[in-house]
């Protein structure tokens, strides 16, 4: 399966993504010495941003009326939307008489198919955005792909990816650009390489590199776009390996919390701790971050003060967080895959949801080996292996899920429900 591909490639770092062939492009606008960057105030996002997804897949969208995501439909891959009314999915299509069932469709986006041991789609299954009433998708050229909301019309913005295969590329929207960055860099690698945020106009397609970062085995990750900046993680990765055992270990460091401000295109360092994820709230002034082994703290941008919200134990060394307006939502599949890799180490996996005092509000169970998804205000959603390796799992099936928010508040167990679009 492409995404659990896709899962084993971040998880191990295969020291083959070291030589990622970005030389063709020219050097940054800005020289980012990453000095510390004084945030005062955050600003106000554009909806659109949506900040609240997971980073390291980008499987659904908000729109108006409900979620965007590909699914599997007559065994090839459409467009999908999911109803916020009726918890229904159809396909993205409104040509009279179609039966969504080939490529005449307008929602169809590809078939996947395998040959050999390597897998491909058309579209990577991973990756829908929606932003200023239109979908992007990502195609397996490497090609940023704009849809209208119908599946009507597509068309190709920029070359945004240089591999053929998954690359780890992400992006992130905000006024009339696209930033792009690639959250597997040169992890691993082993000698000193530059890491970029480049930029595409929506307009005019023109591209530009606006961030660069040097260092070794180095990615940028977890960027988001919060009011005025576009906030960013510098991860480092350097590996181990045992050829007699056949072994790889990974050493992994957090280096900080980054951003780069839109307005003035400045970049530096907000906040100097091995954060491995973070969420805003715009309003408030308030930073979530997670802090390597050791829990999550509120960072007040306002008021300067740090508080300490959640404890980290072993089964949550690494989380990834969000925040959906009202809650943060703690994440730790992420490290409880790492660990299993790495050290043999079992633990279960589970979305903690806390309020902003630090109280736990519920905890929800994600069984099965993924990145987190999260949500927004309305709906969470997953993705769950039901058969994974005989693990005992209360939830009857595999594939895309979700939990209505409002289940949630009430503190009852919260039991994950299949998106049905068959
Ligand atoms: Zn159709």
């Amino acid at each position: 399966m492409k995404r659990w591909f896709f899962i084993v490639l971040i998880v191990c770092m295969a020291v083959s993504f070291s030589g990622c062939g970005k030389k063709e492009f020219q050097k940054s606008v800005i020289q980012n010495d990453m000095d510390m960057l004084e945030v005062n105030d955050i600003g106000v996002s554009d909806e659109d941003t949506q900040p609240y997804w997971g980073t390291y897949v980008h499987t659904f969208a908000k729109a108006e009326g409900g979620y965007y995501y590909i699914g599997d439909w007559n065994t090839a891959s459409f467009l999908l939307f999911f109803d916020e009314e009726t918890q229904e999915s159809y396909p993205v299509c409104g040509k009279a008489d179609c039966n969504h069932a080939d490529d005449g469709c307008n929602a169809y986006v590809g078939m996947e198919y395998s040959k050999g041991n390597n897998m491909a789609t058309f579209y990577l299954n991973s990756a829908v955005y929606y932003y200023k009433e239109n979908l992007y998708l990502l195609d397996s050229m490497g090609y940023l792909v704009r849809f209208s909301p119908d599946g009507s019309q597509r068309e190709r913005i920029a070359l945004v990816s240089s591999l053929l295969e998954e690359s780890g590329t992400n992006l992130v929207f905000h006024d009339d650009y696209v930033y792009v960055y690639s959250l597997l860099g040169h992890l691993g690698g082993e000698e000193e390489a530059t890491e970029t945020i480049k930029r595409y106009s929506l307009k005019d397609k023109s591209e530009e590199v606006v961030v660069e970062y040097t260092g070794k085995g180095a990615a940028i990750s977890a960027a988001k776009s919060y009011g005025d900046r576009l906030y960013f993680l510098i991860r480092t990765a350097t590996v181990e390996r045992d050829e007699e055992k056949e072994t790889v270990i990974v050493n992994e460091s957090y280096n900080g919390l980054y951003a780069y401000e839109y307005q003035t295109g400045k970049a530096g360092k907000v906040l100097d701790a091995n954060i491995t994820d973070y969420c805003i709230n715009e309003e408030t002034g308030d930073i979530y971050y997670y802090q390597y082994n050791d829990g999550l703290y509120n960072y007040n941008v306002k008021t300067k003060e740090t508080k300490k919200l959640l404890d980290a134990d072993e089964s949550t060394r690494v989380a990834e967080i969000s925040f959906d307006g009202e809650y943060i939502y703690v994440d730790n599949r992420f490290w409880v895959s790492t660990a299993k890799r790495n050290s043999q180490l079992y633990y279960d996996t589970f979305c903690s949801v806390v309020s902003p005092d630090g109280t736990l509000i519920n905890t929800i169970d994600c069984t099965g080996e993924s990145f987190a998804f999260f949500g927004d205000e309305q709906y969470m959603f997953t993705e769950i292996f039901a058969q994974n390796e005989g693990r005992d799992t209360k939830i009857g099936f595999s594939g895309l899920g979700y939990i209505k928010k409002e289940d949630i508040k009430s503190g009852a167990e919260c039991v994950w429900k299949k998106l049905e679009h068959e």
